[in-house]
């Protein structure tokens, strides 16, 4: 198979249907704009099952999204995007950047969700953006604007009152779009790499900041992500 794109945690393929790409998920890891590299035993298995297992409970709810199914352990079958260049990122807590940007001490609750965009281009870090930027250097319509704003505070909804069930706080989280025969899709992952999730009794990391953080467990955290999600032990 032709391989299209290979990116720090996935490798994208084409496959016989020129609507539809083939996504295989590595065990690698980077954090700081790829400036701290590892491997991460069975990440690429276990971030397959819990994107597939989001994903698929966003479809039921409504949000339009790319994935179609996952084939195997470390596979799974999406549609075609061409992504828009920007990173969407939604918080419910301040953790991570902000808390550094401003000052304010992690796990300070937000008022009401916050929505941030970012433009996704690595040489520069993907540096913060408007919304005026946005549609001035014409990274998105003023329509995609609009369904991108719903569908996130919609997956927020959803995953939010979902991980609440199973004893986990949503921080925040990041997501990609693309346009797929004209239509605006959820695209790229949901999964510990791209979302803060803390157990709600006792706050513990269950995500990819074990890692930035060289907290340890790194592993069991994804597979106590799987476990709560699915019942699955990995
Ligand atoms: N995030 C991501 N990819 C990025 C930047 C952020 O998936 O390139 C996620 C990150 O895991 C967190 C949320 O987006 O859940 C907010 O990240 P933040 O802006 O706080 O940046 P960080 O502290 O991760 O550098």
């Amino acid at each position: 198979m032709n391989m299209l794109y290979e990116g720090k945690a996935k490798q994208v393929f084409e496959t016989e249907n020129p609507k539809e790409y083939l996504v295989h998920y590595k065990d690698d890891a980077t954090a700081f704009n790829g400036e701290k590299k590892g491997t991460i035993h069975d990440k690429g298995v276990l971030n397959n099952k819990i994107s597939s297992f989001f994903f698929e409970l966003l479809t039921k709810e409504g949000v339009p999204n790319h994935f179609i199914k996952r084939l195997n352990d470390r596979d799974q079958l999406v549609k075609k995007l061409q992504i828009l260049p920007l990173e969407v990122i939604v918080r419910n807590i301040v953790a991570g950047s902000l808390s550094k940007r401003l000052g304010i001490e992690e796990g300070t609750p937000c008022k009401r969700p916050i929505l941030e965009f970012c433009y996704k281009n690595d040489d520069l870090g993907d540096p913060f953006v408007n919304e005026d930027q946005i549609l001035a250097l014409d990274w998105a319509t003023e329509e995609q604007l609009a369904l991108i704003r719903q569908y996130a505070m919609k997956v927020n909804d959803v995953l939010k009152a979902f991980l609440a069930d199973k004893k986990v706080t949503l921080v925040d989280f990041k997501l990609e779009f693309g346009v797929h025969d004209g239509e605006v899709l959820l695209g790229d992952e949901i999964s510990p790499d791209t979302c803060r999730f803390w157990d709600s009794e006792t706050n513990e990391k269950l995500d990819k900041d074990r890692f930035r953080r060289d907290l340890g467990n790194v592993e069991d955290a994804y597979k106590e992500m799987l476990f709560r999600l699915t019942g699955e032990r990995a």
